[in-house]
């Protein structure tokens, strides 16, 4: 790897002379973060006082001893660890803006603003899965595509619900679709198909028995059977065991949140292993319905503070919210959810079932993008797994559900989406909280607290 490094600035040291200094400079942008641990993302122990060098959005050499381009500009990182950008693989887009939500908030700006704070907490790619207004949704991912946005951006586009039943959301009729049979259940993919939607996606819950009616078996094997026909993946909402077990037999790829009412049996897992089906826990979702009205100790760190608007402050800080949020059977039913969730998690782990990173951040107001994903984080934690397990499946295993192969991980050749952080959060988890910046498409930001 070195000789090929040495080997590589050869050439760049022969374009140097042949270009003038300010036409190289102009072509190219390195950057060499020196003296800073190298957490890859792959799982493997890091490297220490290491040097990552990047040109705009790509990763062009990392190692102890590597030549540096001229016009190089070098960034003594001593005491800090670079990590590849977070992906989130569950996360919604326009939805709310403050405390509020509505489809009137599906706008460019305040999509862009979301991408800004993902970005500011060190996500890079962000999956909104479902409910996005194709109109509105095509251009901006487009854009996110060519690097002109805070953090890469990919889609479900609308997603198939139910009539009269899930998601019991306040969107426009333009952000769902909600079949009544079969067929329109593949004419609605044929749809997304043509608008270039990444993922399918299905709800099929009855949200704790709050709305009327579930997804109909034949309208999910349609969708399902339909989307494989255009050879797209079809994710899946589900709360219940027996409902993740239905979409199972029936070909979903992605269980898009934790089963939450029991304990998963090991012919369940079996299956999932044997079918590489992934696994999106979402524990924070649950989290958050009762955490900020009980005042956990976490909901008063700065850097969590930095992501809440001023009316979500004053509504948290009024007793009478708090009181409401604390008691009843919603805030019952998320921390039994949350209970389970967290057992389910180390099953699955322990049994190598594929496991990706979101947090269904953005879906309404009590889940903060890039809070919620560093939530997530510790809790990956508390449900006892390793903090370069943890890492890993943030980053390389949440590229790869999303099958995108040239990120999730510090390499040559592959994005320079980079997290940097002080001290080392392949031991202490909670030390990636500690952003000194965050690199995407060659541009930086500071971290929320900064
Ligand atoms: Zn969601």
């Amino acid at each position: 790897m070195k000789n090929q490094n040495k080997k590589l600035f050869g050439i760049f040291t022969a374009a140097s002379i042949l270009l003038s200094g300010t036409a190289f400079a102009e072509t190219h942008n390195f950057i060499a973060l020196t003296h800073i641990r190298v957490i890859d993302g792959t799982g493997n122990l890091p490297v220490e006082d290491d040097t990552l060098l990047f040109d705009k959005d790509k990763i062009i050499a990392i190692g102890n001893n590597i030549d540096l381009p001229p016009h190089t500009k070098i960034l003594d990182r001593s005491g800090d660890s670079v990590l590849p950008g977070l992906i989130s693989d569950h996360s919604h887009i326009g939805l709310m803006k403050n405390i509020q939500t509505g489809p009137e908030y599906y706008t460019k700006d305040n999509i862009k603003a979301a991408l800004s704070q993902y970005q500011r907490y060190g996500v890079t790619t962000v999956m909104a899965l479902g409910l996005n207004k194709p109109a509105v949704f095509n251009p901006i991912r487009k854009e996110a595509h060519e690097g002109k946005l805070p953090a890469d951006l990919f889609g479900v586009e609308q997603g198939i619900g139910v009539p009269d039943g899930a998601p019991p959301l306040k969107i426009g009729t333009q952000q769902i679709f909600r079949p009544a049979t079969p067929e329109e259940a593949k004419e609605a993919v044929d749809k997304m198909a043509e608008e270039g939607t990444d993922l399918v996606k299905i709800w099929v819950d009855d949200f704790n028995g709050s709305v009327p009616q579930k997804m109909s078996p034949s309208v999910i094997e349609a969708t399902i059977a339909e989307a494989h026909r255009h050879n797209i993946r079809v994710a899946a909402h589900i709360h219940d065991l027996a409902d993740a077990k239905e979409v199972i037999n029936d070909g979903a790829d992605i269980i898009a949140h934790g089963v939450r009412d029991q304990l998963i049996p090991n012919d369940v897992i079996a299956k999932m292993k044997a079918r590489h089906i992934w696994y999106i826990p979402t524990l924070q979702l649950d989290e958050a319905t009762t955490a900020w009205a009980e005042e956990q100790t976490w909901t008063n760190q700065a850097f969590y503070k930095a992501g809440l608007s001023k009316e979500f402050l004053e509504q948290i800080n009024d007793p009478a919210w708090r009181n409401a949020h604390k008691k009843g059977k919603e805030a019952a039913f998320a921390r039994k959810s949350l209970y389970i969730n967290l057992q389910n998690l180390k099953r699955l782990y322990e049994a190598h079932v594929n496991l990706g990173f979101g947090t269904d951040s953005g879906a309404q107001p009590l889940r903060i993008p890039g809070v919620a994903e560093h939530r997530e984080l510790a809790l990956y934690k508390e449900a006892g797994l390793p903090p370069l397990s943890i890492i890993h499946i943030a980053t390389e295993n949440a590229a790869a559900l999303l099958d995108l192969k040239d990120r999730g991980v510090l390499a040559p050749g592959k994005r320079a989406d980079l997290l940097v952080v002080s001290g080392d959060p392949s031991k202490n988890i909670s030390d990636v909280n500690n952003i000194v910046e965050v690199w995407h498409s060659g541009h930086s930001v500071k971290g929320p607290t900064q």
